[in-house]
């Protein structure tokens, strides 16, 4: 199989945790017998510096025409980087709002799962640490209450602000199907979160989930309330597969399911549109404290580049590959600086690429 990927490599730690995951999707093409072509595209700061601008037509053309994008982490510290002396829309985070909008990117993908390796670093009670969980929360990314009308305005002498809840029916329904689709590849569960004891845009949400479940008769599909489903998450996270929700609740219940596993660096995410392309990158920043050291830890972007083999190119054996690969490493013992403990063998960020590269 050849398949075009366009790579923003980005600022930060973002070149050297592209590099590593590149390293091991070009070790997946040699073991199965597969090309990826990849184009090499500016955004963020290093387009600015570039261009002037965080996002240039020329990228999102150069997105458009590949099959999928793999991208590292934008953007500078805010404190001291020049970049956020611009306006606002010409920082380097504008350009992945940009980005998002032009490739029509509805659906976020965040995996978590707890390495029963790092379970040290849960914060939970170790009784739930040890049961381990993996889990999926696919959050509607253009719609919801961040992006319905809102206005500050007196009402009878009193500040009054208003923001809206807005969904229709054909924005729920493709990212149901989205998260019915991923279930297909996993578990096979569904949980649905809404609140739909209160809000009209919730009952709507469990209409049109309730008709797409039909076309998936093998997936289980609940609905939970999206209070119960924050408490759920840090009582037992076992019991979810993939976890479908609206923009907001979404934004809350992911990071609550990242903290859970006590680890940035080990979080890859997906956005993907109606098709099959999407954009991959690690949940985490361009972590500015330690770019250009050898220190970041490569695994999330690698697991990024798995997340684009099964969900973009349909390659379930090499996903697994390379996912398998990252447990050996880690079952040998070896860490980057941020998942380090004691017994185990500190590596930098090229060398733990290298190292999930031989173990495909
Ligand atoms: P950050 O995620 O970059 O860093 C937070 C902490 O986590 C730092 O201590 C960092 O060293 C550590 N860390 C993050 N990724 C790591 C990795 N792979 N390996 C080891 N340690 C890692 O968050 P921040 O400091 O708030 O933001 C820094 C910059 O990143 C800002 O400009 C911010 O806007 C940008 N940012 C970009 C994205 C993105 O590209 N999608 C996301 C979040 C933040």
């Amino acid at each position: 199989m050849i398949k075009k990927v366009a790579v923003i490599k980005g600022d930060g730690i973002g070149p050297e945790i592209v590099t590593e995951a590149m390293k091991v999707l070009d070790k997946v093409a040699e073991k199965f017998g597969h090309r990826f072509d990849y184009t090499q595209l500016l955004m963020g700061g290093a387009s600015i510096d570039a261009n002037g601008v965080p996002l240039t037509e020329e990228t999102i053309e150069a997105c458009k025409a590949s099959d999928a994008v793999l991208m590292g982490s934008i953007g500078g510290d805010t404190n001291t980087s020049p970049w956020y002396k611009l306006p606002a829309d010409k920082r380097p985070e504008a350009g992945l709002l940009g980005i998002r909008k032009a490739l029509g990117l509805f659906a976020n993908l965040r995996p978590c799962l707890l390495y029963p390796q790092l379970s040290g670093a849960c914060p939970l009670k170790e009784e739930i640490a040890a049961k381990g969980f993996d889990m999926l929360i696919m959050r509607e990314l253009t719609g919801g209450l961040y992006f319905g009308a809102r206005k500050t305005e007196e009402v009878d002498g009193v500040t009054t602000a208003t923001d809206t809840l807005v969904y229709s029916e054909k924005e729920i329904r493709r990212i149901a199907v989205k998260a019915f689709e991923v279930a297909m590849k996993r578990r096979k569960k569904v949980t649905s979160v809404d609140k739909a004891n209160v809000l009209d845009s919730s009952r709507l949400w469990r209409k049109v989930v309730n008709e797409v479940a039909k076309d998936y008769p093998e997936v289980t599909l609940e609905h939970m309330l999206v209070d119960n489903s924050a408490m759920q998450l840090v009582k037992d996270p076992a019991q979810f597969d993939v976890m479908v929700t609206e923009n907001m609740f979404g934004d809350i219940l992911s990071d609550e399911a990242s903290m859970i596993t006590g680890s940035i660096g080990m979080l890859p995410s997906a956005s993907m549109n109606e098709t099959k392309f999407g954009l991959y990158e690690p949940s985490g920043g361009s972590a500015p404290d330690i770019a250009g050291q050898d220190k970041a830890n490569p695994i999330a972007t690698i697991l990024s580049a798995a997340m684009m083999l099964r969900y973009s190119f349909d390659l379930t054996d090499e996903a697994d590959a390379v996912e398998a690969a990252v447990v050996k490493v880690l079952d040998q013992g070896y860490r980057t600086g941020d998942i380090m403990s004691e017994g185990c063998t500190k590596v930098g960020c090229a060398e733990m690429g290298s190292l999930i590269a031989a173990n495909i």
